[in-house]
Protein backbone atom coordinates (compact mmCIF):
# COMPACT_ATOMS: atom_id res chain seq x y z
CA UNK A 1 0.00 0.00 0.00
CA UNK A 2 0.98 3.17 -0.91
CA UNK A 3 1.75 5.88 1.64
CA UNK A 4 2.49 9.97 1.23
CA UNK A 5 6.31 10.59 1.68
CA UNK A 6 5.89 13.93 4.35
CA UNK A 7 3.17 16.51 5.84
CA UNK A 8 1.63 13.58 8.20
CA UNK A 9 0.96 15.24 11.70
CA UNK A 10 2.30 13.45 15.01
CA UNK A 11 -1.47 12.11 14.44
CA UNK A 12 -1.69 8.41 14.42
CA UNK A 13 -4.67 6.47 15.32
CA UNK A 14 -4.53 2.97 16.10
CA UNK A 15 -6.70 -0.32 16.55
CA UNK A 16 -7.45 -3.82 16.14
CA UNK A 17 -9.27 -6.47 16.41
CA UNK A 18 -11.06 -9.33 19.03
CA UNK A 19 -8.43 -11.56 18.65
CA UNK A 20 -5.40 -9.07 18.17
CA UNK A 21 -4.18 -10.96 15.06
CA UNK A 22 -4.72 -7.92 13.34
CA UNK A 23 -3.83 -4.21 14.22
CA UNK A 24 -3.56 -1.19 11.97
CA UNK A 25 -2.38 2.37 11.97
CA UNK A 26 -4.23 5.39 10.41
CA UNK A 27 -2.06 8.17 10.05
CA UNK A 28 -2.83 11.75 8.88
CA UNK A 29 -6.13 13.74 8.58
CA UNK A 30 -9.08 11.89 8.08
CA UNK A 31 -11.29 13.02 5.58
CA UNK A 32 -14.74 12.54 7.88
CA UNK A 33 -16.43 10.61 10.52
CA UNK A 34 -19.59 9.42 9.23
CA UNK A 35 -22.48 6.85 10.51
CA UNK A 36 -24.06 4.41 7.58
CA UNK A 37 -27.41 3.53 8.69
CA UNK A 38 -27.20 0.64 5.39
CA UNK A 39 -28.52 -2.62 5.43
CA UNK A 40 -25.24 -4.39 4.67
CA UNK A 41 -23.49 -2.72 7.66
CA UNK A 42 -25.86 -3.90 10.11
CA UNK A 43 -25.68 -7.04 8.80
CA UNK A 44 -21.89 -6.96 8.79
CA UNK A 45 -21.63 -5.54 11.96
CA UNK A 46 -24.36 -7.02 13.96
CA UNK A 47 -25.59 -3.17 15.05
CA UNK A 48 -27.88 -0.78 13.96
CA UNK A 49 -25.32 1.46 12.35
CA UNK A 50 -21.81 0.93 11.27
CA UNK A 51 -19.48 4.38 12.33
CA UNK A 52 -16.34 4.92 9.76
CA UNK A 53 -13.52 7.03 9.49
CA UNK A 54 -13.14 7.81 5.79
CA UNK A 55 -9.46 8.58 4.99
CA UNK A 56 -7.64 7.21 1.59
CA UNK A 57 -6.23 3.61 1.62
CA UNK A 58 -2.50 5.25 1.21
CA UNK A 59 -3.05 6.44 5.14
CA UNK A 60 -3.97 3.21 6.49
CA UNK A 61 -1.28 0.31 7.50
CA UNK A 62 -2.57 -3.03 8.65
CA UNK A 63 -0.33 -5.44 10.42
CA UNK A 64 -1.82 -9.15 9.75
CA UNK A 65 -4.05 -10.76 7.30
CA UNK A 66 -7.62 -9.92 6.33
CA UNK A 67 -10.45 -11.67 4.98
CA UNK A 68 -12.40 -9.88 1.88
CA UNK A 69 -16.20 -9.88 1.28
CA UNK A 70 -17.03 -8.27 -2.27
CA UNK A 71 -20.25 -6.72 -2.25
CA UNK A 72 -22.16 -6.33 -5.04
CA UNK A 73 -24.70 -3.52 -5.31
CA UNK A 74 -28.23 -3.56 -5.15
CA UNK A 75 -28.69 -4.07 -8.83
CA UNK A 76 -25.88 -6.66 -8.18
CA UNK A 77 -24.19 -5.38 -11.31
CA UNK A 78 -21.18 -4.99 -9.69
CA UNK A 79 -18.75 -4.76 -6.46
CA UNK A 80 -18.82 -1.60 -4.68
CA UNK A 81 -17.14 -2.18 -1.15
CA UNK A 82 -14.66 -4.99 -0.09
CA UNK A 83 -15.31 -5.77 3.38
CA UNK A 84 -12.10 -6.70 4.97
CA UNK A 85 -12.21 -8.29 8.50
CA UNK A 86 -10.17 -10.98 10.27
CA UNK A 87 -10.37 -14.50 9.33
CA UNK A 88 -10.11 -15.64 12.88
CA UNK A 89 -12.42 -13.51 15.03
CA UNK A 90 -14.62 -11.66 12.47
CA UNK A 91 -14.20 -8.04 13.56
CA UNK A 92 -14.92 -5.52 10.54
CA UNK A 93 -11.55 -3.30 10.11
CA UNK A 94 -12.30 -1.96 7.16
CA UNK A 95 -14.16 -0.92 3.99
CA UNK A 96 -12.68 -0.27 0.43
CA UNK A 97 -14.94 2.08 -1.93
CA UNK A 98 -14.34 0.00 -4.64
CA UNK A 99 -15.99 3.10 -7.35
CA UNK A 100 -14.13 6.24 -4.97
CA UNK A 101 -10.61 6.24 -5.82
CA UNK A 102 -8.52 4.75 -3.01
CA UNK A 103 -11.32 5.96 -0.54
CA UNK A 104 -11.96 3.68 2.45
CA UNK A 105 -13.83 3.59 5.89
CA UNK A 106 -12.33 2.34 8.92
CA UNK A 107 -14.29 0.87 11.55
CA UNK A 108 -14.43 3.16 14.46
CA UNK A 109 -15.73 -0.06 16.72
CA UNK A 110 -12.23 -1.41 16.44
CA UNK A 111 -10.07 1.24 17.33
CA UNK A 112 -7.72 1.51 20.67
CA UNK A 113 -9.07 4.84 21.72
CA UNK A 114 -13.04 4.97 20.33
CA UNK A 115 -13.78 8.36 23.02
CA UNK A 116 -12.84 10.72 20.02
CA UNK A 117 -14.43 9.90 17.37
CA UNK A 118 -17.37 12.35 17.08
CA UNK A 119 -19.04 11.08 13.71
CA UNK A 120 -21.09 14.18 12.21
CA UNK A 121 -21.89 12.85 8.65
CA UNK A 122 -24.85 9.95 8.47
CA UNK A 123 -25.62 8.41 5.21
CA UNK A 124 -28.13 5.79 3.97
CA UNK A 125 -30.90 7.36 6.11
CA UNK A 126 -32.98 5.35 3.79
CA UNK A 127 -32.23 1.94 6.23
CA UNK A 128 -32.07 3.98 9.09
CA UNK A 129 -33.91 2.15 12.33
CA UNK A 130 -37.17 4.23 13.36
CA UNK A 131 -35.85 4.19 17.19
CA UNK A 132 -32.15 5.66 16.25
CA UNK A 133 -31.87 8.84 16.11
CA UNK A 134 -28.03 10.42 16.54
CA UNK A 135 -27.15 13.57 17.89
CA UNK A 136 -24.60 15.80 16.35
CA UNK A 137 -24.68 15.58 12.79
CA UNK A 138 -24.24 18.44 10.29
CA UNK A 139 -25.65 16.89 7.04
CA UNK A 140 -27.24 13.36 6.67
CA UNK A 141 -28.19 11.72 3.72
CA UNK A 142 -30.94 9.40 2.29
CA UNK A 143 -28.62 7.61 0.23
CA UNK A 144 -24.99 7.63 -0.32
CA UNK A 145 -24.75 10.91 -1.84
CA UNK A 146 -25.69 14.28 -0.61
ZN1 LIG B 1 -9.21 -11.12 14.97
ZN1 LIG C 1 -23.20 1.00 5.12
Amino acid sequence: MMRRSAGYPDRMITGRCLCEAVTFELTGDIIATAVCHCDRCQRQGGSAFSVNLVAHESQLKVNGELKTFEERGERKDDVYVRRKFCPGCGSPIVSELAKSNGIIAVKAGVLDDKSSVNPTVEAWCVDRQPWVSLPGMAMSMEREQP
